[in-house]
């Protein structure tokens, strides 16, 4: 197991196992007979990637950062781009200097839209410490560099693409194809909840968002393992604060607010963790296991080897303990006005994360009882709510099929976001969302995404172009053009 790495997957509380391969994709009665792969087929590929590797450079010169966001620019781009191809474009305006843009695709409507999101806001970048200048969208080593490449322009460039081939090829559809790109992810989210808003002019019933991507010897080397987010936990952000008598710094008196709150840390810091297995763990640990072989694909494969072999590891790692437990993590302190006077009030602010089916009620229960302290109190300032979307599900599946089609040892499963994005808005809708940045990529490049010197592999657009476009097709073509089932790795193409 030495080549174990790193688990990103857990839990949402209406999982269920994948459905069997083999199974029809549903289909109208009145389209037009087009294959996905002859679609595929029909695009002009050098074409395509130089023209889709020349669109994201420009997206990344635009500098979007939030705060203050200053959208509207790369709106303003990205509607030039599609409403000059034909395609109908609506710019939602948020505020000054910050919009969201609709395009659409029509189809025949014998199924809900299918809705391709994005934000388009990205967060600052440090300039002096990047490599390349962060917003210009420089070729360099094999890489398109620039705030943004991987959260999440990239993406961005990649579903209007998309929406650009689509509307070239005539593809017929049996349901509209929506482009989503909004402002303000990075913040506030409010480019999100002004679609919400606006649902009844969208109502799609599928999303594809940010949240895995394709890593590079994430479990064992050699083989990529397509993260593709189910779900995401939800952020409590709260305060805990102490109280007590205020007096003279000059006098200790035992009792006051900053020893009641130096105790209560020390008990956080006590914390005990509690692992929530889930079945979409173990799903995406069997499919790797399965796919390695071998001694420890055959340990991934059981559920009571991995808790009694792999647990230790997991929760060594910071990035799996997150993705296993509900976390607790104090990020700031307040109070006190003077080093000579002891406040009636201090307090630390927690930012806490919970699983699928965990309650903001039960975390304070169990934070209450830990700390045990009256004059200890939690105020919730801020929360997400934690949500997923099942994996048995027809676009799941064609993502899941797409993304591992050609490649040698490639697996695709379902995992949670440790952090939260836009879909966290849209699944109470009844939406199913699924967070899948369809790019090969070495994991430590995912440290760039908020970091210095983002960037994505020039190779992976056009194959990024291919996954995404197959699998929308795959739950779109209109009548015959739907293929039969997932498709297992190894294909040529
Ligand atoms: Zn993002």
């Amino acid at each position: 197991m030495t080549s174990l790495i790193l688990v990103l997957s857990a839990t949402f509380p209406d999982a269920h196992a994948a459905a069997p391969a083999g199974r029809a994709l549903p289909v109208d009665t009145g389209g037009q007979e087009v294959a996905t792969d002859l679609v595929l087929d029909s695009v002009d590929w050098p074409a395509a990637t130089t023209e889709l590797t020349t669109r994201l450079a420009e997206l990344l010169r635009i500098p979007s950062v939030n705060p203050p966001g200053d959208e509207a620019l790369a709106v303003a781009w990205l509607d030039q781009w599609l409403s000059g191809e034909g395609i109908a474009t609506e710019v939602i305006p948020l505020s000054e200097g910050r919009s969201s843009l609709i395009a659409r695709l029509p189809g025949s409507g014998a199924e809900k839209p299918l809705c391709l999101l994005s934000h388009v806001d990205v967060v600052p970048a440090e300039a002096e410490r990047w490599t390349v200048p962060a917003f210009s969208g420089e070729i360099k080593d094999g890489y398109l560099w620039g705030r943004g490449a991987l959260d999440m322009k990239g993406m961005t460039a990649l579903e209007a693409m998309t929406m650009v081939q689509l509307k070239r090829l005539a593809v017929p559809l049996r349901r509209e194809v929506i482009l989503l790109a909004v402002a303000d992810e990075e913040v506030d989210s409010k480019g999100v909840e002004s679609i919400v808003s606006m649902w009844e002019r969208v109502g799609c019933s599928h999303v594809v968002n940010e949240g895995g991507y394709g890593l590079d010897g994430l479990f064992f080397e050699g083989q990529t393992f397509h993260a593709i987010s189910v779900a995401e936990k939800g952020a409590v952000w709260m305060r805990m604060i102490a109280s007590g008598q205020p007096g003279h710094g000059s006098t200790p008196v035992a009792g006051r607010a900053p020893e009641h709150l130096s105790n209560a840390l020390a008990k956080l810091a006590q914390r005990k963790d509690v692992v929530h297995w889930s079945p979409a763990l173990m799903e995406s640990f069997r499919r790797v296991g399965k796919e390695h072989g071998g001694v420890s694909g055959a340990i991934l494969g059981s559920p009571l080897l991995v808790k009694l072999l792999v647990r230790g590891r997991l929760m060594a790692n910071p990035a799996t303990h997150a993705a296993l437990t509900n976390t607790v993590n104090v990020t700031g302190f307040f109070g006190g006005k003077a080093p000579n006077v002891v406040p009636s009030e201090v307090g630390a602010v927690l930012d806490c994360r919970i699983l699928p089916g965990a309650t903001v009620e039960a975390l304070l229960a169990e934070l209450t009882a830990l700390v045990d302290d009256p004059s200890i109190r939690f105020e919730v300032t801020s929360q997400t709510n934690a949500n997923g979307s099942p994996w048995d599900d027809p676009f799941f599946q064609a993502l899941a099929a797409r993304a591992v089609e050609g490649q040698e040892h490639a697996v695709a499963g379902p995992v949670v976001s440790v952090g939260y994005t836009d879909s966290q808005a849209l699944r109470p809708l009844g939406v199913h969302a699924y967070g899948y940045v369809p790019f090969v990529i070495d994991p430590k490049l995912l440290g760039t995404t908020h970091g210095d010197d983002e960037r994505v592999p020039v190779s992976e657009l056009a194959p990024g172009l291919r996954r995404l476009m197959g699998a929308v097709l795959d739950v779109s073509l209109a009548e015959g053009g739907g293929r039969p089932g997932p498709r297992e790795a190894g294909r040529p193409r």
